[in-house]
């Protein structure tokens, strides 16, 4: 098994804080914490299933703690306004005419 890099920092320099690239959230990097090899952005224990962390195998197949990927890297993240306007495109509507309709239906 890989020696993780962020081991190794904890034994020269002590405890260090991380931010979580996901919720913000400083966290001392003696907890547990996820880092992607990928990008570099940092995750805490709570945010592992939310940033669609994806797991390196070992020579038996069991997941490791190293990250390959994540929802950022993959482009697999887009926040909701960014969602909204492309789906208000795709159906050819506007926030307007969306707001109007729900007022009819409810
Ligand atoms: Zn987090
Ligand atoms: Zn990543």
């Amino acid at each position: 098994m890989r020696i993780h890099k962020n081991f190794i920092n904890i034994q020269l320099f002590g405890i260090d804080y991380i931010t979580c690239d996901e919720c913000g959230v400083n966290f001392p990097d003696c907890g547990e914490f996820y880092c992607c090899e990928n990008c570099y952005r940092s995750f805490c224990g709570e945010c592992k299933e939310e940033a669609g962390l994806e797991f390196d195998t070992d020579e038996d197949g069991e997941p490791t703690r190293d990250v390959i990927s994540c929802k950022y890297c993959r482009n697999e993240d887009f926040d909701d306004e960014t969602l909204l306007e492309f789906a208000l495109k795709k159906l050819n509507t506007t926030k307007e005419q969306l707001k109007e309709e729900i007022k009819v239906n409810e």
